[in-house]
């Protein structure tokens, strides 16, 4: 202990002392910075023998866990109905998202369209609007749906993976995605489309069960549940606008959709 703040310890009235055992040179000094605590708080000092007190630590405030609902395990069974589908999803609480969501974003688009896109979850606009993109990336979206002559309004479906926002436009986890599971599944089935488009990566992997990167998945023609409905991968358009030199890889995509779905019609 320096000799100053001997003096003024001393001053206070507090007895000082020094490990025997310690050796010189590791003697406790407290910092110049460190805060120094009132003399009220200063425990008496202890025999030699006896190790130092333990410091003292300020309470913590007391935070209450938040409790996700649990992701129901067991098979869950959804109404092969479009109405009675929408409300069901609209008052779901399957995943901890409902906790956080202004509300559900079911999907949107003719229930007839042959086309169905299927992207990520919706962002902070979706969730403020109820409806699959609308914001930037819906417009990029929009722009190449005209480029290949569809449209939300005539003939594509838009839905996600989950239907309540990710907070802060996170990924999805893996227990939201399985709690949404039945939900997309259903909506493939009454739609039936004639072709997937899933945007990005996490809408790819959700609907080929693959967690190949998007970089692979992307090109083949892939297929998907009992249906066997085909499928292409392409870039979300959220990333097309962080990476608009990907556009070009983006328009071959499309022209692929293109051509499949005037081969199929
Ligand atoms: S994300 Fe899907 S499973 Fe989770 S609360 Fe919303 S609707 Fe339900």
């Amino acid at each position: 202990m320096d000799g100053k703040r001997k003096q003024r310890l001393e001053a206070l009235g507090i007895e000082t002392w020094v490990r025997r055992d310690a050796p010189a040179a590791v003697v406790a000094v407290p910092a110049v910075a460190a805060p120094v605590a009132p003399a009220a708080a200063l425990v008496a000092p202890l025999p030699p023998s006896r190790p130092p007190p333990p410091a003292v630590v300020a309470p913590q405030p007391v935070l209450q866990p938040v409790v996700a609902p649990a992701v129901v395990a067991a098979p869950f069974e959804v109404p092969a109905d479009w109405d009675a589908l929408r409300s069901l999803v609209s008052g779901c609480q399957r995943c901890k998202l409902c906790q956080t969501r202004t509300q559900t974003v079911f999907g949107v688009g003719p229930i007839t369209a042959p086309l169905m896109v299927v992207g990520e979850g919706p962002g902070a606009d979706e969730d403020a609007q109820g409806e699959p993109f609308v914001g930037r990336a819906g417009k990029l979206l929009d722009e190449m749906l005209r480029a290949i002559g569809r449209s939300r309004a005539d003939n594509t479906y838009i839905a996600n993976v989950v239907k309540c926002r990710p907070p802060g436009n996170r990924d999805p986890e893996a227990d939201e995605v399985e709690g949404c599971r039945p939900y997309l599944d259903m909506q493939i089935q009454l739609l039936q489309p004639r072709l997937i488009v899933a945007l990005g990566r996490i809408a790819a992997q959700r609907l080929l069960g693959s967690d190949e990167p998007l970089s692979r998945l992307r090109g083949p023609l892939h297929r998907y549940g009992k249906f066997q409905t085909p499928v292409f991968v392409t870039y979300h358009p959220a990333y097309l606008l962080r990476s608009p030199k990907e556009k070009a890889k983006s328009w071959d995509d499309l022209k692929k959709v293109w051509q499949h779905l005037r081969a199929t019609e």
